[in-house]
């Protein structure tokens, strides 16, 4: 695309989060500019290309290759930017309008775009269905440095909900329970998925042809009920239709449409020889979060482990890399702290604003296992930590469209028959300055959790 004849007339809204502004060409959908919102255009040209160094050379060898697409910097003419950003502002959700964005850089983000299949070629009348989830964190902490039992029971998403409740983020609870999609259970995972569908908040997407059709009840204009999704997704599952006629209608479909979204959740090639998965387990931990509403009495075979290469046991596996908790790690920070007071050139040898590179990556894999007191020790826990929290905060995109026979990468089902491709999303490296916020919050959603569940009668 030529920089200079840039048009925003030719660019549409596609999504946005808290940081970033997305957009794609009417004509060129199979790729989609993300800009970054920054205090200062210095700023953005110092944080984007750190976003993409981070992922290529740190996210992506640890989630693996095929997961991960790291995009590329573009720069974008200011004049174009400041002309899209106000065509745009009519097209945000409305939940969103009162967030007034950082004034936009010039500098953006070229990505593949998640929602398309880019060999996906029209003979097919039905566009492919995308379904973003940001699934959170997967594991019951484990770490000796937790002071309050209830982490070890219930996982930080459960608690947070109340948290949220009360401070009117969300206007009700939401059922899912990360524990249980990272389980490998199929009846816990659906149970995940069902409750996510329910009340997806922020945690759910479904796009169709590229357009956002199902998000969070309170966001978007287009909002629509599970029943008009479920109109939606008729066309891709046809012989369900005919299944539960009369009293249940639509089950069947939606049933099937989380099966899909499981299958591709769990796929990964690496099958022994009875073509079974190689599962694996992960956690330390209790398996499952006392919060969730899946039933106790069919725990007994509710952990069987994800298999190694699955787009689930990735992300687990870097969550895991925070194996101190915050907990453990706040006095670290406050190690470093002191040591960059001491020593404040120090800061770029020790890599704390980056670059992230292959050296950091270095330490991030190498830190030493027991605690010698050194402040490389402590940074190298800290950046662990870091690494742990982008892939705690991360998106999981699965994309399908109906295939014809005899395609690649089809799901392992019996009929309908589909292509697909799964990717994770949003990489971005969370600020070294972020862990004391990180620590208070930790806090004080243990205490609100502990006040509102076990106040007396
Ligand atoms: P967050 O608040 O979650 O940290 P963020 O500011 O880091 O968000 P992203 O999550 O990267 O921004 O992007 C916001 C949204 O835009 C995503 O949730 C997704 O729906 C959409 N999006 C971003 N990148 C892509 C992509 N490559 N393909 C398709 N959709 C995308
Ligand atoms: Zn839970
Ligand atoms: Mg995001
Ligand atoms: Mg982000």
């Amino acid at each position: 695309m030529e920089l200079d004849k840039m048009d925003e007339n030719d660019w549409k809204y596609h999504g946005e989060g808290n940081k970033s502004l997305v957009v794609s060409h009417f004509l060129a959908e199979n790729n989609l500019n993300s800009i970054k919102s920054e205090p200062t255009a210095e700023q953005a040209f110092r944080h984007i290309p750190n976003i993409v160094d981070y992922s290529k050379y740190v996210m992506k060898p640890l989630l693996g290759e095929k997961y991960v697409h790291s995009g590329e910097v573009v720069k974008l003419p200011l004049d174009f930017v400041r002309q899209l950003s106000l065509k745009v502002q009519q097209e945000r959700p409305e939940l969103r309008c009162d967030k007034v964005m950082d004034t936009f850089s010039g500098c953006g983000l070229c990505l593949p775009n998640l929602t398309q299949l880019p060999l996906h070629h029209l003979r097919d009348h039905r566009p492919p269905i995308c379904v973003e989830i940001k699934p959170k964190c997967g594991f019951l902490p484990f770490s000796r440095n937790i002071t309050k039992e209830c982490k070890r029971k219930v996982c930080r998403f459960c608690m947070h909900q109340h948290y949220k409740l009360a401070n009117g983020k969300w206007k009700r609870l939401s059922r899912y329970c990360p524990l249980d999609l990272f389980s490998g259970s199929k009846q816990r995972m659906y149970v995940a998925l069902k409750n996510l569908l329910e009340e997806p908040q922020n945690n759910l997407k479904i796009f169709k042809g590229g357009e956002l059709i199902f998000s969070c009840k309170d966001d978007a204009k287009q909002q629509l009920e599970l029943n008009d999704l479920i109109q939606h997704l008729r066309p891709y599952f046809p012989h369900s239709n005919g299944l539960y006629n009369g009293h249940q209608p639509g089950k069947a479909v939606l049933n099937e449409f989380i099966q899909v979204i499981c299958s591709a959740l769990l796929s990964g090639g690496d099958s022994n020889r009875s073509g079974e998965p190689r599962k694996v387990h992960l956690s330390e931990s209790k398996p499952h979060c006392e919060a969730s509403p899946f039933p106790r009495d069919l725990l007994r075979n509710g952990n069987q482990g994800l298999p190694k290469d699955s787009v689930l046991a990735k992300i687990l596996q870097v969550q895991m890399l925070d194996n101190l908790d915050i907990e453990g790690i706040y006095p670290l920070y406050k190690r470093v702290e002191q040591y960059l007071e001491e020593f404040p050139r120090e800061r770029n040898r020790l890599q704390i604003d980056g670059p992230y590179n292959e050296s950091f990556m270095d330490t991030v894999k190498n830190c030493p296992a027991e605690d010698d007191g050194s402040v490389e020790y402590a940074v190298g826990k800290v950046h662990q930590y870091r690494v742990a929290m982008t892939a705690k905060d991360c998106s999981i995109m699965i994309t399908f469209a109906p295939c014809e026979e005899n395609e690649e990468h089809q799901l392992n089902l019996e009929k309908p028959r589909f292509t697909y491709s799964v990717s994770i999303l949003d990489l971005d490296p969370k600020p070294y300055e972020g862990i004391p916020h990180q620590h208070k919050l930790d806090t004080k959603i243990v205490n609100y959790y502990l006040r509102s569940t076990q106040a007396p009668p």
